[in-house]
């Protein structure tokens, strides 16, 4: 059996993260990780590979509440689910880490506030190359730095958009973007802002993923080792239950088993909350580390959709998710609860518009609409509810029960955009004619479960101060077991509406140091 001083289990934005914040102290470090690495291959680029096959998103089988099949769209490998994310890279806003009135029931208070995780929030910046506009978002949190990096600039259609926006009296802002786009040398640019960012691998590794900037840095040190295609089966403790002594994986069809004197969960949300529950013993009977109960439980993964403002002009745009409107997160005029955030996919084609079609606009084809589409993302908060939960089946397999909450301000914010889209002036041709309506993207494909309600995973293992409605104390250690950690998007005790990963990432860094004094 080997023996390490950190054990870090997953490779994504937690854990990827936290392994290149500890790589330069020199202790030896174990990251495991069940995936490999993406392959480079020309399928990176393509929709119909991606969106339409699904040839890199898992086969596992999860169910549901009923027991019915569900196909997660979900990615295990090196990098965790950053190798397709869209990196936008957002901070929650200073007021989420407060309990939040919405118009379904209270998002509750983190046990850390904002002014915390800022100094953090600016280092992930960094380590992220994160692209962005200080304060032209007008719900942005203070910052005590710039953004490393200009924001990226909108193409025509977009800066059209803008424009109507702002005439509108808003306050559109360019997304906070981690890609290694130069501008002003676009001939050495590492990013050439192609059309297939958000959903898909870098095939020229410019997106700044977990892989790219922190794991193969890390690996540059000889003190840190990378297991891949390492599934962590369960984790077991000393007889008193107070310690994790045997990280048991399955690797090339064996069985073997590491130690580590810190070891850190970081699986992603659903996978953490089962890897306890699989992990259940005489001294843990409902779960590792969950004497509370709340493992697995307060399941969130935001309530999204994808809505399509179909216009006569054609929309050329490459790279679409540039934009994004905060302007109702908190609400309106006419509601006073959150209503949300509203930005853009990566832009849409027939391919990937045939792996969730919306309703046809008359006399429209898929190919058309996606030709003459603005592909707006919609995000509101979601409310921890307890039955909302990961479960395992009696053969030990994922089970995902979730019910919609807080849907109303939802509602609203997709109302509120139609309404936007129906004012827009700024078209030459056609002016407030041009918009020919908004049009939702069905995200359910057939599988029964939102893609971006695992997109956006989180909430299953919390963070707080009190153990009996926790299971992490406010440096994400078990409350239960004094070297287990869990930094994946699991501690979350709500979500705020900005997509998570900065904030996944900033908390690693902030658990980082806390690591880093207790190892001396
Ligand atoms: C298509 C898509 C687009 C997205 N766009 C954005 C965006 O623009 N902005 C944003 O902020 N967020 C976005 N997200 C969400 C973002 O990717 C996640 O919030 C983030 O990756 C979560 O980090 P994590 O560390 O919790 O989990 P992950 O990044 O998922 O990492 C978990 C890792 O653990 C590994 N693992 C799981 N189980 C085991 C096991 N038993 N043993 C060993 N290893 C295991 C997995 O293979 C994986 O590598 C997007 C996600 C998707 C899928
Ligand atoms: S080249 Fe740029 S836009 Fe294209 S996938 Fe890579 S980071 Fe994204």
């Amino acid at each position: 059996m080997a023996h390490y001083d950190v054990a870090i289990i997953g490779s994504g934005a937690g854990g990827g993260t936290l392994t290149h914040a500890l790589a330069s102290t020199g202790k030896r470090i174990l990251l495991l990780e069940r995936g490999g690495y993406v392959p480079r291959e020309r399928e990176n680029w393509s929709t119909r590979a991606v969106n339409l096959e699904g040839k890199y998103q898992t086969k596992e089988v999860w169910r549901d509440a009923q027991g019915r099949e569900l196909h997660p769209h979900t990615n295990y490998y090196v990098g965790g689910n950053t190798k397709f994310y869209g990196a936008a890279l957002f901070r929650l806003r200073r007021e989420d880490f407060g309990e939040v009135r919405h118009w379904g029931g209270i998002s509750p208070a983190w046990p850390i506030g904002y002014d915390e995780l800022e100094p953090y929030y600016t280092q992930a910046e960094r380590l992220y190359h994160v692209h962005g506009q200080r304060g032209a978002d007008p719900t942005d949190p203070p910052a005590s730095a710039p953004y490393p990096h200009p924001p990226v600039s909108h193409e025509p259609r977009i800066q059209a958009l803008a424009e109507d926006f702002m005439r509108q009296g808003l306050q559109p802002f360019p997304v906070p973007l981690g890609v290694m786009l130069d501008e002003r040398s676009p001939r050495t640019s590492p990013c050439i802002r192609c059309a297939t960012c958000d959903g898909h691998p870098c095939l020229v590794n410019a997106k700044s993923d977990a892989q790219v900037v922190c794991v193969d840095p890390a690996l540059a040190h000889p003190n840190v080792t990378l297991l891949t295609g390492a599934y962590v089966e369960r984790l077991e403790t000393s007889a008193s239950g107070r310690e994790v002594t045997r990280i048991v994986v399955r690797r090339d069809g064996g069985q073997e088993v590491h130690s580590a004197d810190i070891v850190v969960v970081s699986a992603g949300a659903i996978n953490s909350a089962a890897l306890l529950l699989r992990s259940a013993s005489g001294m843990h009977p409902q779960g590792l580390a969950n004497g509370s109960g709340v493992v697995g439980r307060h399941y969130m993964g935001h309530v999204n959709s994808i809505h399509l403002a179909v216009s006569r002009c054609p929309n050329a745009t490459v790279f679409q998710k540039t934009l994004a409107l905060n302007d109702f997160y908190w609400g309106s005029r006419d509601w006073s609860f959150p209503m949300g955030h509203i930005s853009f996919v990566g832009k849409v084609d027939g391919d990937t518009l045939k792996a969730g079609a919306p309703a046809i606009a008359p006399g429209w084809t898929l190919e058309l609409m996606a030709r003459h589409s603005l592909d707006f993302w919609l995000t509101s908060e979601d409310l921890p509810d307890p039955d909302n939960r990961v479960t395992l089946d009696d053969k030990g397999g994922i089970v995902l029960s979730y019910r919609p909450n807080n849907t109303a301000g939802h509602e609203r914010l997709i109302a509120t955009l139609e309404g936007l889209m129906r004012q827009q002036s700024k078209c030459g041709v056609h002016g407030d004619e041009c918009h020919q309506g908004l049009f939702a993207r069905n995200l359910f494909i057939g599988d029964r479960i939102p893609l971006a309600g695992v997109a956006h995973q989180n909430g299953t293992v919390r963070f707080g101060r009190d153990p009996r409605r926790s299971a992490l104390d406010p440096f994400c250690r078990a409350h239960e077991v004094d070297n287990l950690y869990v930094v994946d998007a699991s501690f979350f005790p709500s979500s705020g509406a900005v997509n998570p990963a900065l904030t996944v990432m900033a908390n690693a860094l902030r658990v980082a140091e806390h690591l880093r004094a207790r190892l001396g």
